[in-house]
């Protein structure tokens, strides 16, 4: 069983709700297709599975699993945010990084001991208590760059 329908399962017992088949398979898809899916891309793998699947079932079973705290709903496409541009990051909450290619939108993960020692400082000079931090940076990646020139 994956990471995902694992957690979810206990959630969705202590609330009283249920895990279908189809919520299941959409837990597993997101958990199995790593990286930073939209939730369209992850309708279209769930649907080949089973055509029956409603693109809404898919869109609240995302949105509420943002809810639980067991994926980050996250805008890490460049320009205007939308809605349905959201990517589902199911490395949360573990905290990472990310750096996102502009040319071809591939999202690479990262961890910096120096952003670590950065909440250390600034919790210690401005009194306050830093939860957890979330850097996005810009780029283009070296496939990209290459093809640039
Ligand atoms: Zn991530
Ligand atoms: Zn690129």
């Amino acid at each position: 069983m994956s990471r995902l329908v694992a957690q979810a399962s206990g959630i969705l017992r202590q609330c009283g709700g249920r895990m279908t088949t189809q919520r299941r398979l959409i837990l597993g898809t997101l958990d199995e297709m790593g990286g930073h899916p939209t939730a369209e891309q992850i309708y279209r793998i769930v649907r080949a599975q089973d055509p029956s699947i409603n693109p809404s079932t898919v869109y609240r079973t995302l949105g509420w699993l943002a809810e639980a705290g067991l994926v980050d709903a996250r805008h890490l496409a460049p320009g205007r945010s939308s809605g349905r541009r959201e990517q589902f990051d199911p490395s949360f909450p573990a905290e990472h990084h990310h750096f996102v290619c502009t040319g071809c939108g591939k999202v690479v993960e990262f961890a910096s001991p120096h952003i670590e020692r950065a909440k250390q400082e600034f919790s210690h000079t401005q009194g306050v208590t830093v939860e957890r931090a979330s850097l996005t940076l810009y780029g283009l990646c070296a496939a990209c760059e290459i093809a640039k020139e």
